[in-house]
Parts: structure tokens; sequence; C-alpha cells
């Protein structure tokens, strides 16, 4: 693809999270448009997870990548199947996912057990997921507030999971946003056009 490459290292778990069915539009949409469990990015972000191989050994940790590069074609299908405004970014050229500057992460243990976090990635749980897909957002907004990086309530292990996570990306080339613990910009963000694929 343009500009991107294909990411595969030992101690990441690619696990797109719109490529299986327990995610939040409950659609395997990345098999659907043909793009299956690649986790595409531009070679700086690569390049900054790359980076971090050192710390992970260290720790003896792995990173799981739940969404990297979007295709807009799979962006446009999510924002079909939740038309809930702001939910998506209503065009997917302001989505980082769609330029291949974002991923989403979060660490696990050597066997790929995801460590403890105030929430899942996406902050997904199946019966908000099928609230929403209701046109009921009342629920998960109110546990979307445990998503944010000032969220306190969470339990001590889940805040220093997720500050660890925070500091490790900061240090290494990522920005964080401060309403999702999981999502991570490369700091030049701005520098990258969307990508069309295909
Ligand atoms: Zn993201």
């Amino acid at each position: 693809m343009k500009n991107l490459l294909r990411f595969s290292d030992e101690h990441f778990i690619i696990d797109m999270m719109y490529a299986r069915e327990n995610n939040m539009v409950g659609q395997a949409v990345y098999q659907t448009v043909g793009f299956g469990n690649n986790a595409y990015m531009h070679e700086k972000v690569a390049e900054a997870l790359l980076s971090l191989v050192p710390i992970l050994e260290k720790n003896k940790l792995k990173m799981r990548i739940c969404d990297a590069y979007r295709p807009p074609i799979a962006h446009q299908k999510m924002l079909e199947i939740i038309p809930i405004k702001g939910f998506f970014k209503a065009d997917y050229k302001e989505s980082n996912h769609c330029h291949g500057t974002a991923v989403d992460v979060c660490l696990t243990d050597m066997d790929g057990n995801n460590l403890d976090y105030p929430t899942e990635i996406d902050a997904y749980e199946k019966r908000y997921a099928e609230q929403v897909l209701k046109g009921d957002f009342s629920e998960f907004s109110v546990h979307l507030q445990k998503a944010r990086h000032d969220y306190t309530k969470a339990s001590a292990k889940q805040i220093q999971n997720r500050e660890f996570l925070k500091n490790l990306m900061e240090e290494h080339g990522f920005t964080s946003i401060p309403h999702e613990w999981w999502h991570y910009n490369i700091a030049d963000w701005e520098n990258y056009p969307v990508v069309e694929w295909k």
C-alpha cells in the first residue's frame, strides 16, 4: 500500500478489533472490506513502536495492537452502522487512523493476556455495543468517562498500568489524547495526508 508498511514483530500481537466481531460495531468490518487483520502504518510509526522493544523485553511484556491504519472504506461502513453524531469522526479525513498515524494499543503479559486497565480498548463491552447498535448511547456515554486519562476512580493497578503505557508511548515519539487511554498518534501526525486504499 502506498506509503504504508505492514507491521509485524514477535513482540507485538496484531489483533485488529474491527477485523473481529467483538467490537462496538458488532461486525468484522475489516474482513467485509477485504482488509483483514493487518496493521499497516507509516514507517515512522513502525520505527517508534520498535523502539519500545528493549523496554518490553526488560519488563517481560508484549504490546497488543487493536487498530492502526483504517481504510476510509471501512470507516465509512462503521459510520453507517453507528450513525450517532460524534461516535466516529463524521469525515474519515479527520480520523488519524485513516492517515496511518495512529495506533490503539495496550500491554500484555508474555502469554498475550492484557494487563488490567480501567476499560477494555475502545471501552468495549458486549452489552454496551448492543445498546449503542440500538441507538441508545446513554449508559455507554457514562462508561466512556472511565476511558479518560484523568479518570481517578479506577483501581490503583489499573491507573498504574494506564500511566505506565502513557509515559512509555510519550517517551517514544507518540502523543496521547485526553479521552482514550489506548489511542496514540505519532507526534507530527499533522504532516501526513489521509491514505486511500485500493
Ligand atoms: Zn484510536
